[in-house]
């Protein structure tokens, strides 16, 4: 029997390239299609409990407490506005980063704590911190699947052979099942001949699939966070929530 759910770590060693509002927004479109979300923030930076309407410095249980085993998978989740459950994180994941280098079992932490929980839900989305460290390695550990968003910029590629490198290293070792998705191209700007240009570069260097359609640029995703809510919750017909809503459908196909 194939399994019940999907965990799809979203992964660039890049800072700024989409990789949080790709999570926030298509599990938001999973949940507009009553799907059953886990999202997983894993940056120390909580990007995405903040974005998600959650002020980290008011989390008292973080995925840092579920990764060290002093606390249960189940006992961190929150539930958001949008209807979706977070694995929250704060700035306290990076002693519990430091304090893992040395634990027995780091890389597959992540992996085990997701399976006690996994039943209830159809798809976990893992939003990792801008490096290749421990905590990417146990998202690519935990994961299926991995998407990686790029922006469609010059040289924004730069890194992406290094990050390949790190994938396959943990599918030899640590998870021959992990799949990638492939590129997600994100504030894609298509009046550019150029943006087009470098995802073909991509695709022909990487041979890697790309995944369509590509996330346009536009200024409501930096105004989203500030409601505490995905760009699906704040604008409902917006173009950028209508790509992610057409991805989330391609995942569900
Ligand atoms: P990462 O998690 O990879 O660091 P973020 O998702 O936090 O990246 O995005 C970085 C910044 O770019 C944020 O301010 C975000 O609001 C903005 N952003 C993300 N996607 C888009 C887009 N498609 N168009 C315009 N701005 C975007
Ligand atoms: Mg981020």
């Amino acid at each position: 029997m194939p399994p019940m759910t999907t965990t799809i770590a979203v992964v660039n060693q890049k800072g700024g390239v989409g990789k949080t509002t790709t999570v926030a927004s298509l599990g938001a479109a999973l949940t507009e299609k009553k799907q059953r979300v886990l999202l997983v923030d894993l940056d120390p930076q909580g990007g995405l409990t903040f974005s998600l309407g959650i002020d980290p410095e008011d989390v008292d249980v973080t995925v840092g407490a579920v990764l060290l085993g002093t606390s249960k998978t189940e006992d961190a989740i929150v539930v958001t506005d949008d209807g979706m459950h977070l694995l929250p994180s704060n700035i306290t994941v990076t002693q519990a980063e430091e304090a893992l280098v040395s634990r027995t079992g780091r890389e597959q932490r992540l992996r085990v704590a997701l399976t006690k929980v996994a039943d209830e839900y159809d798809w976990i989305l893992i939003d990792c911190p801008p490096t290749l460290g421990v905590m990417t390695v146990g998202a690519l550990s935990a994961a299926q699947q991995v998407l990686i968003p790029l922006q469609a910029e010059t040289l924004s590629h730069r890194g992406v052979g290094q990050l390949l490198d790190t994938i396959h290293d943990v599918k030899q070792f640590v998870n021959s099942e992990l799949h990638v998705l492939g590129v997600l191209p994100t504030m894609f700007d298509g009046r550019t001949r150029h943006a087009q240009a470098v995802i073909t570069a991509i695709q022909e260097t990487y041979e890697l699939p790309i995944i369509e359609p590509a996330i346009p640029k536009t200024i409501r995703f930096a105004e989203a966070p500030a409601f505490g809510r995905s760009i699906l919750g704040t604008s409902r017909t917006h173009k950028g929530a209508e790509a992610y809503r057409q991805v989330a459908a391609s995942l569900l196909a």
